[in-house]
């Protein structure tokens, strides 16, 4: 299905300055996307060759990028910015947009999913820009596994950049794990264990239909019930009490705590009634959600000379449109074209 592009109708929003829709529910969490290219080629999320990277001249530029942010924290409210791709660490001058974000005022929190390759490296860099927290995406303890999956050799580099992560004062590392039949759905009790034992939040996310290939098979995804099933063999589980509010994450203490772990179960439990979120693509599209089907181009008014004002209204106009669900287990559900990588997980 194309992309639909064009002003989403307003016209019965509320004057309000902040990204509500009509639903009752108001965005304040930025899932921003800032590069689509990637070190990994994890089997479930790109292919081994790779996909078309998008032009650099596409790619909104450092200045473009944080004036789009400061136009989202000091005029719509924006609290929580989470850098993601691709591979957020790829993206030449990360630190730079990250400072350049801890800057504005209020300041909002930053936090990035990373695949961890250079973390070690980059940590403590990271967090004096202003990195407040970071999730590192890791599917299995084996390395010859980890091989397979992701089609590079580079456990230990995602091992060393978790420790880095922590040593530099980030925390808690949260660990963000997909289970795949037959791939490694047997993995997650070791997971947990490993993330009890490091000191680290584990969460598995249930697998999304976000993939090129369009390869995702309901019948064939982990649950979040099987997962639990799962863990509860070897750990004692108990609701945490504390509210869930916007996360997406359904926690457990693990064992009575202080450990916990959560689960996001976006396709056997969605959780958008409760969403506040809001995403921009590294080519400079406004998205409501995850699997729209319809993007708001912010890049091309930004370099028309659209003045903030008209940008805000941009961006206001088109979470007025977000729908209420995202729509997966509704018959006709179909996927968005852009995969996870383009949009941003
Ligand atoms: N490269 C970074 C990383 O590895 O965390 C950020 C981007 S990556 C797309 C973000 C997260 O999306 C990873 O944890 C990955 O496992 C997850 N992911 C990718 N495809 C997915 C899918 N179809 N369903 C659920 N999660 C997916």
């Amino acid at each position: 299905m194309p992309v639909l592009r064009g002003t989403p109708d307003a016209s019965t929003r509320p004057d309000r300055p902040e990204l509500i829709d009509r639903f009752g529910r108001v965005a304040t969490d930025l899932r921003v996307s800032l590069t689509d290219r990637c070190n990994l080629r994890c089997t479930y999320c790109m292919p081994a060759e790779g996909l078309d990277w998008l032009p650099t001249s596409e790619v909104l530029s450092d200045d473009e990028l944080v004036r789009l942010l400061r136009v989202a924290v000091t005029e719509l409210g924006v609290t929580d910015v989470r850098f993601t791709g691709g591979e957020p660490l790829l993206r030449r001058g990360l630190e730079d947009v990250i400072s350049a974000t801890a800057a504005l005022s209020p300041r909002p929190k930053i936090s990035m999913t990373t695949n961890g390759l250079s973390l070690a490296k980059r940590a403590t860099t990271l967090v004096e820009a202003g990195l407040n927290r970071v999730n590192v995406s890791l599917d299995t303890l084996d390395r010859t596994r980890f091989h397979e999956l992701t089609r590079r050799d580079r456990l230990h580099d995602v091992f060393e950049g978790m420790a880095a992560a922590r040593a530099a004062g980030l925390d808690p590392v949260k660990i963000n794990s997909v289970l795949l039949r037959g791939v490694n759905e047997d993995e997650a009790v070791p997971l947990l264990r490993y993330a009890v034992e490091h000191g680290y939040q584990l969460r598995f996310i249930e697998q999304m239909p976000l993939d090129p290939q369009h390869g995702w098979d309901r019948a064939n995804m982990v649950t979040a019930a099987e997962i639990l099933a799962s863990l509860k063999t070897e750990f004692e589980l108990t609701p945490e009490p504390a509210a869930r509010g916007g996360a997406p994450a359904e926690r457990w203490l693990v064992d009575g705590g202080p450990a916990v772990v959560g689960v996001i179960a976006s396709v056997t439990r969605p959780f958008c009634a409760a969403c506040d979120r809001t995403r921009l693509t590294a080519d400079g599209q406004l998205r409501n959600c995850l699997f729209s089907q319809s993007e708001t181009d912010l890049r091309a008014p930004l370099r028309a000379g659209a003045t903030d004002q008209e940008i805000a209204d941009l961006w206001r106009a088109t979470m007025w449109a977000k729908a209420a669900g995202h729509g997966i287990n509704d018959v006709g559900f179909s996927q968005p074209d852009r995969p996870m990588s383009a949009i941003g997980g």
